[in-house]
């Protein structure tokens, strides 16, 4: 559907087939799929992996591991079997482009999980799919029964000696079990809390078997890979940087939406020529650049810097997710931090107190302050709790809560200040709908 090109930048290879009715299997075949998943058939496992290698592709859920690198962790032998587990379960705040690709192009995913098998010796995978994303698994559902229906899943895959069964999995909505290991907790039927590393899911994972874990649209890339090969794919974005991805453009921007673009793509461009620039003219205060746990960029630094791991890397700074969220001159810095904070304190799972405790003290803090109720303490005690948080949790959520917390503080402490002893906050021109959070 070309009505669905928003940009002339933007490169689709992902979303290729968005719109055009792909989730059916006949489509799917007639644009050209499942023929990477018949070429892999033919190719050793180590030429896969290389390819992918080669690919320079690196995992989209947001920590931009280098994928190929991680599919050779796996043992060439294990007493166990080997899983291929998707995380489906995208939950972090501004990103929406696994469900677009789980909606679409479900097949892209199923033949992902089946290269990614071929590659590292699994013969069973398993697509997680977030819990509110539950019309999603109708979807999924039908693909599966297409492919098993087409000889693509099951036994003896595309005529060959191979048998693999892919299954789909729902959770029940946990911000916290997109993190790996409970992902893995979770799809083994107990409580998603994550478990103590090493050892890691890439040696013992599911069930204690070897495991690969890659997020939607890292797996979904991989019939484009195996297709085009890896050096044309990697050709897409900067040095060791592979490819496109799905940038999710929201906030205050005049055209939001989802954007395929190479790695690499200028964040002022994203902005003001992507997104059309902020409504009314205002001037930009603030970018979330990846989803609400990495660090906001000043308007300055998001002037300078480039949309790739390595850019944001070198500033000790995550890309993350590929939700870019735009905030303009009237946004209120403390009320978006307390925003920020509801989620996390909401989503906290409470296995480990940092992040139990942390985060109900910053909500509580922050809750005070922007009503009024702020004194000069506050600010730095802020900082305190957000840095004795940071690294000292289980999982990544204390500091997903952290970062953006002490981001926040350290970039905009001016309104931290002109909110102190009493003064009504200064900057909402805007009723802010409340979240809906139990
Ligand atoms: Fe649970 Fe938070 Fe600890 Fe993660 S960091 S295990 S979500 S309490």
């Amino acid at each position: 559907m070309a009505d669905l090109v928003q940009h002339p930048d933007e490169v689709r290879v992902i979303s290729q087939r968005f719109g055009k009715g792909a989730a059916g299997i006949e489509t799917y075949l007639a644009l050209g799929g499942y023929q990477s998943l018949r070429k892999a058939l033919g190719m050793k496992p180590d030429e896969i992996i290389n390819e992918v290698k080669t690919s320079a592709l690196r995992g989209r859920g947001g920590a931009g591991f280098p994928t190929g690198m991680k599919w050779s962790f796996v043992p060439k032998e294990s007493a166990k079997p080997k899983y291929i587990l998707v995380n489906g379960d995208e939950s972090e705040p501004g990103t929406c482009k696994d469900r677009l690709i789980l909606e679409h192009d479900p097949h892209a995913v199923i033949e992902g999980v089946l290269i990614a098998g071929l590659a590292v010796g699994a013969r069973q995978g398993f697509i997680y799919v977030r819990g509110e994303y539950r019309y999603l698994v109708d979807i999924l559902r039908k693909a599966l029964d297409e492919a098993r229906a087409k000889g693509f899943v099951g036994k003896k895959i595309c005529g060959s000696d191979v048998d693999f069964e892919v299954y789909w999995h729902t959770g029940a909505g946990a911000y916290e079990v997109g993190e790996e290991s409970a992902l893995m907790e979770s799809l083994e039927g107990k409580r998603g809390i994550p478990r103590i590393r090493p050892p890691f899911p890439a040696v013992v994972g599911l069930w204690g078997g070897p495991t690969v874990i890659n997020n939607v649209e890292t797996i979904a890339a991989i019939p484009h890979i195996i297709e085009m090969g890896g050096a044309k794919y990697a050709s897409y974005g900067p040095p060791k940087n592979g490819g496109t991805r799905l940038f999710c453009l929201s906030g205050h921007v005049n055209k939001p939406g989802v954007y395929e673009l190479p790695l690499g793509y200028p964040m002022k461009k994203l902005i003001y020529e992507v997104g059309g620039g902020i409504p009314g003219g205002k001037k930009l205060k603030a970018v979330v650049p990846g989803g609400s746990s990495t660090f906001l960029l000043t308007p300055d630094e998001a002037d300078g810097i480039n949309c790739d791991f390595d850019s944001f890397s070198a500033r000790g700074e995550f890309l993350g997710s590929g939700g870019v969220v735009v905030l303009d001159e009237d946004t209120c810095m403390v009320n978006f931090a307390l925003r920020i904070m509801k989620f996390y304190q909401h989503e906290s799972c409470g296995w480990c107190i940092p992040c139990r405790e942390g985060t109900d003290w910053l909500k509580k803090t922050l809750t005070r302050f922007h009503a009024g109720g702020g004194v000069d303490k506050d600010i730095d005690n802020i900082l305190y709790l957000s840095q004795n948080m940071l690294g000292r949790t289980f999982c990544p959520l204390g500091d997903a809560a952290a970062i953006p917390t002490m981001s926040i503080v350290k970039k905009w402490r001016n309104e931290f200040e002109d909110h102190l002893h009493g003064k009504p906050c200064p900057y909402e021109s805007r009723v802010w709908p409340e979240p809906a959070l139990a």
